[in-house]
């Protein structure tokens, strides 16, 4: 809490003394001073939301689940990216209690897309985990009881962690993730392959799935792209790509055997109510199993 303390003395002075502190800051410094100070105010009283991306089986054309990603309307600054706030919320210790307002909320939204849409009963939730969650030896004990109040089984809620969290290889994360898995909610490893992948690791790690980063697909890495493929085949684990933007990037995927994928292509991330209206639309147009309209494109149909 020191760095709260001196951050609020900071933004105080910034808000009563502006021309003396602001001459000596970037504006840059003075938007991360002001929304540092606002932070734990936002959290409170909710201005943080969350958006929903699907992540599609492109073999049966499929919504099979939303990762839910944060957001901030901060009344000055407009959109605030989770990659600015979520560091803030790490250095002031706020992640825990914004950390759980993620998962309950993404939980809850679940639990009412499992009631409105019946039959869809596979789908599923993902939520990113701060390696400062995983740090919490309480987390197990919250997850299980928001899934107990949502009703939602533990394997449909899947937690993304990323490689840093792992190279610590420290003894409370190593605890933590195991109570996770007892608790049967599924683990999957977020940007892989641009941190330091712990390879020597992998098998031990009780993962489900692995993320394969972005930036593979923006670069065009595919043969990257196949031999994590190949990996994951090795280990039993599944695949999602992320980032795919472009109906190429789509058929190369599909050509080197991906089936889970997530990108602009299909969708942006959703707010809640976008992202159920394209769930009504996918279970009318296919009613056993949702797929996206009009093929491959929910892009062209829902995204703002
Ligand atoms: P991530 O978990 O890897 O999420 C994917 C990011 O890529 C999202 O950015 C998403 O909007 C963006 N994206 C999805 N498809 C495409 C595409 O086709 N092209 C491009 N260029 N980008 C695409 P976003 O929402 O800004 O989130 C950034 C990161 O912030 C996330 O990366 C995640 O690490 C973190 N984050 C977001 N929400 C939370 C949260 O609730 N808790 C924690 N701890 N971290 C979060
Ligand atoms: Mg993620
Ligand atoms: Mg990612």
């Amino acid at each position: 809490m020191a760095n709260l303390d001196r951050l609020t003395r900071l933004a105080n002075a910034v808000e009563e003394q502006p021309r003396a502190l602001t001459s000596s800051l970037s504006a840059e410094q003075v938007r991360l001073v002001r929304l540092q100070y606002a932070l734990p105010q936002a959290i409170d009283q909710q201005e943080i939301y969350l958006v929903y991306q699907p992540i599609v089986c492109v073999r049966t054309d499929a919504i099979v689940g939303f990762e839910a990603l944060a957001r901030w309307r901060h009344p000055t600054y407009g959109e605030i990216s989770p990659t600015v706030f979520i560091p803030l919320a790490e250095e002031n210790g706020l992640i825990h209690s914004l950390g759980k307002q993620v998962i309950t909320s993404a939980c809850r939204q679940l639990s009412q897309w499992r009631r409105a849409f019946p039959q869809q009963p596979s789908l599923s939730v993902s939520v990113n985990l701060s390696v400062f969650q995983l740090g919490q030896l309480d987390l197990a004990d919250h997850l299980e009881q928001v899934l107990d109040t949502s009703q939602i089984e533990p394997q449909r809620l899947k937690l993304e962690i990323t490689e840093s969290a792992l190279i610590e290889n420290s003894k409370v994360v190593e605890i933590v993730l195991q109570k996770l898995r007892n608790l049967g909610v599924q683990l999957h490893l977020d940007d892989f392959g641009v941190g330091y992948s712990a390879l020597s690791r992998l098998p031990s790690l009780p993962l489900d799935a692995l993320k394969i980063d972005r930036s593979f697909v923006a670069n065009g890495n595919w043969e990257i792209c196949e031999v994590i493929r190949l990996l994951t085949d090795k280990l039993g684990l599944n695949v999602i790509v992320e980032g795919v933007e472009t109906p190429t990037e789509l058929e190369i995927l599909q050509s080197l055997g991906f089936q889970h994928m997530q990108g602009y292509f299909f969708s942006r991330p959703l707010p809640a109510a976008a992202a159920t209206a394209l769930l009504a639309n996918a279970c009318a147009s296919s009613p056993q199993r949702p797929t996206l309209p009009g093929g491959m494109s929910a892009e062209i149909a829902l995204a703002s």
